[in-house]
């Protein structure tokens, strides 16, 4: 492909150094190529935005709220494509990748809807003191970067672009290199809606693409999803500016099972929390705590479930788990398997890739794993469950706490008002009872600790964009 970056509101050919391949994970190939945005066209897509600023913050809510509903209705249009193509270049199984879209369907319509309420939110503010009036003004943030990863790429650029042009904000979104075309998508409907040439700008690149982005000092504000390696880099660089930064980051999300569960649908949730797009989730629940009453008819049930999955390529074979999306998740995937026989740990199921072409991984758990393994510590970003048992409530959420990461948690109990109490006591952005990663966007996301900082959805997420002005008048 030649011209892979929208600028401006032209389409234009990359000018940097690095080529891009893009491959298709089930057969380890790539199918499209393209080079990479130079740092010039960082600053021409940030030097867009800029000037794009003035008029689009004062266009009237109803209008950005029309461009909104347009491009939800847009990426409905391009359904099938927008499917295949993350079937292809992520290896989501259909459902999933249906799932995706819908998901960035809803977020752009719901952020419609609050564009529209945007003048409803200024309002004056009741003084205690006499002598003053006071009012508000939720103004946008200004010219925003957004960075994201590769493993939900249609729903984690909606997450940000749709609340960031809802908020007024114009935009330079840099998609991962290992997903690059899927976003192209929302170029291509901006074209079609008329935006306006440089709200909304999107360049390809790697890490060098990324780190002028990030350290660009024409932002206001970035908004990054991806590991916590680069996370840090890219707050760094913000602090040398005193810029605003939300941080979505990674997790190793704990799922507690009570020994009051039904052993099957136990089952259910974990694999579900473990094997949704290979694992490859900042949410996957990758820490299974199991009380003593309920492990010994679990961890079997489990075991089969597991084996029982149909791993395979989306495009040609119905599976309910495709590969990893790229060599190199494969790669560090695979060193996890290594490093847990190093460990000695107790595989009761995978713990190996797949002898066939493509990035295949078998789903994999491990039991009883040490407190201090790698395994039960780092997030491994692929279908590897490690499993520990616990004895009291009190236990379970000592150890689910006891973690760097607080994303997000599983709490699985037929005693609500138990499930109730231990989510309350998990230190986590978002806790679910009973289910699994069931995301809906007026609720919010993001995590504590070293999960990263801000929100994202609901009111909050677009809070992240707008700054509050008050202005004070004196009466007399
Ligand atoms: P990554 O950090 O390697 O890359 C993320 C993005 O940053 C990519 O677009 C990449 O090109 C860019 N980048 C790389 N180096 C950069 C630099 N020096 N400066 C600026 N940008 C740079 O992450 P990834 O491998 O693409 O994604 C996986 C990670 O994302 C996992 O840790 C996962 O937990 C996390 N994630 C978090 C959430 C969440 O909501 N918390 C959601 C999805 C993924």
């Amino acid at each position: 492909m030649t011209t892979s970056h929208y600028i401006a509101g032209r389409w234009v050919e990359g000018q940097g150094s690095d080529c891009i391949s893009v491959s298709e994970p089930a057969l380890g190939l790539p199918f499209a190529e393209l080079m990479a945005a130079s740092v010039a066209q960082v600053d021409q897509a940030v030097a867009a935005a800029r000037e794009a600023l003035p008029t689009w913050k004062q266009v009237s809510a109803s209008t950005r709220a029309a461009f909104l509903r347009g491009f939800a209705e847009q990426l409905g249009q391009r359904r099938e494509a927008l499917i295949t193509l993350q079937m292809r270049n992520n290896g989501k199984p259909r459902h999933e990748a249906e799932i995706d879209l819908d998901d960035a369907i809803a977020t752009f319509a719901y952020y419609a809807d609050l564009a529209e309420q945007l003048p409803s939110k200024n309002r004056d503010v009741p003084l205690a003191a006499p002598g003053f009036t006071a009012r508000t003004r939720l103004e946008p943030v200004g010219v925003v970067g957004l960075i994201v990863p590769w493993n939900f790429p249609l729903v984690t650029s909606a997450w940000k672009l749709a609340p960031a042009l809802a908020a007024g904000c114009t935009v330079v979104l840099k998609p991962s290199e290992v997903t690059p075309l899927i976003e192209q998508t929302y170029g291509q409907i901006a074209d079609t809606l008329g935006l306006p040439a440089g709200v909304l700008n999107i360049v390809n690149g790697k890490a060098e693409t990324g780190a002028a982005l990030s350290s660009h000092n024409g932002l206001d504000k970035l908004s990054f999803t991806g590991s916590n390696n680069v996370g840090s880099q890219v707050m760094r660089s913000a602090s040398a500016q005193c810029r605003p930064v939300t941080l979505e980051l990674g997790g190793k999300s704990a799922i507690v099972v009570f020994d009051d569960c039904d052993p099957d649908q136990a089952v259910e949730w974990i694999v579900a929390g473990i094997s949704w797009n290979a694992g490859q989730m900042c949410s996957a629940t990758s820490r299974l705590l199991v009380q003593d009453g309920i492990a010994d008819a679990l961890l079997p049930r489990l075991q089969a479930a597991l084996e029982k999955l149909r791993v395979g390529n989306p495009l040609t074979e119905e599976v309910d788990m495709g590969p990893l999306t790229s060599q190199a998740q494969w790669l560090k995937v695979a060193s996890y398997f290594a490093t847990a026989r190093e460990e000695g740990l107790q595989c009761l199921a995978g713990g190996q890739a797949l002898d066939r072409e493509g990035w295949f991984v078998s789903p994999t758990l491990y039991a009883d794993v040490p407190k201090n393994s790698r395994l039960w510590t780092e997030e491994i970003f692929g279908p590897v469950l490690c499993a520990r048992r616990f004895s009291t409530e009190a236990q379970a959420i000592a150890e689910a706490n006891d973690s760097r990461f607080g994303l997000v948690a599983t709490v699985c109990s037929a005693d609500l008002e138990r499930a109730e109490r231990v989510a309350d006591a998990l230190e986590v952005g978002h806790v679910w009872i009973n289910s699994v990663q069931a995301v809906f966007v007026e609720t919010s996301w993001g995590g504590t600790k070293g999960s990263g900082i801000g929100r994202e959805l609901g009111p909050w997420g677009l809070s992240a964009y707008q700054s509050v002005k008050h202005v004070t008048r004196c009466l007399g």
